[in-house]
């Protein structure tokens, strides 16, 4: 088990991503700010619950996919949020009891509870570090220095619900670029991407009340998400809205609804 220290203390004066978020998945590790600032953007889209639920329920089938088709035995899950049963170690480690997985987010709350992202296998190995996917360089020095992943063995990259909070002016491609240059052939990257695409003007709304919340956001198009995966493989389905990809069961739900692109790549 590897955790760093917060720096600095918890702000409680504006909403955040991450709290906001764990109001959507019904958790209680929220203060009031996040649950109105939630409650606003419910009212701009209502069914952000059920597009928080099935982003989860993403991460949960590209885990196994790449656990059992891949042979995918390390994640690094970036922008990992609030722990929320299962957490991916744990979808990971029911498919690979040896699986290790560290977990990075740049929210303070976060680290609070990160020792819930620790109860790993005893085969397996979990570490958690504070990091700032907008520095990338020091993300990957503090992932290594946690000493859990093997950087010679491929490495799944796990960028769920994260890549919006990352607006252009921050380079979100050479970020991207970087955290899978470090990685070996083998590696892969799953990705989910709010977009604009099937309803505009309901995203668009969501955007601005994220944004005036203190959490700025871009929602990007099909062959916006598209490019972050350029140079990598795409495995089956390619890239679709998250709630159809390798879905178990019919679904009622639309694109509209859920407006979160899905792709998992490998690295060649
Ligand atoms: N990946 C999880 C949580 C998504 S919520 C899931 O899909 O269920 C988005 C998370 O990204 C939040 O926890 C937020 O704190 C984190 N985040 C946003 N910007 C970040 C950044 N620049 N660096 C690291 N984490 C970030």
């Amino acid at each position: 088990m590897t955790t760093r220290q917060a720096g600095r203390d918890l702000d409680t004066s504006k909403a955040h991503s991450a709290r906001m978020y764990d109001y959507f998945l019904g958790g209680k590790d929220h203060f009031e700010i996040d649950k109105e600032a939630a409650l606003v953007a419910a009212k701009a889209h209502p069914g952000l619950y059920i597009t928080a639920r099935e982003n989860r329920a993403f991460m949960h089938r590209a885990t196994h996919a790449l656990a059992q088709e891949h042979g995918i035995r390390q994640w690094l899950d970036i922008g990992t949020g609030i722990p929320t049963e299962p957490n991916l170690h744990q979808v990971a480690q029911s498919v690979v009891p040896e699986a290790r997985v560290v977990y990075a987010d740049n929210d303070p709350l976060v680290l609070k509870y990160a020792e819930r992202l620790m109860r790993s296998t005893t085969q397996g190995r979990t570490a958690y570090v504070e990091a700032d996917a907008k520095d990338p360089d020091a993300l990957m020095n503090a992932v290594q220095d946690a000493g859990v992943l093997d950087f010679d063995q491929p490495i799944a990259l796990s960028l769920n619900a994260l890549m919006h909070f990352i607006t252009d002016p921050h380079d979100p491609y050479g970020i991207v670029g970087r955290l899978l240059e470090s990685l070996p052939a083998g590696s892969a990257l799953a990705m989910t991407h709010c977009t604009p695409d099937f309803d505009p003007e309901t995203w668009n709304n969501v955007a601005e009340v994220y944004t005036k919340s203190g959490s700025p956001v871009q929602f990007r198009t099909q062959s916006d998400v598209r490019r972050f995966f350029d140079g990598l493989d795409l495995i089956e389905p390619g890239i679709i809205c998250c709630h159809r990809w390798r879905a178990t069961e019919e679904t009622t739900l639309t694109d509209a609804q859920i407006s979160l692109w899905a792709g998992v790549a490998i690295k060649r």
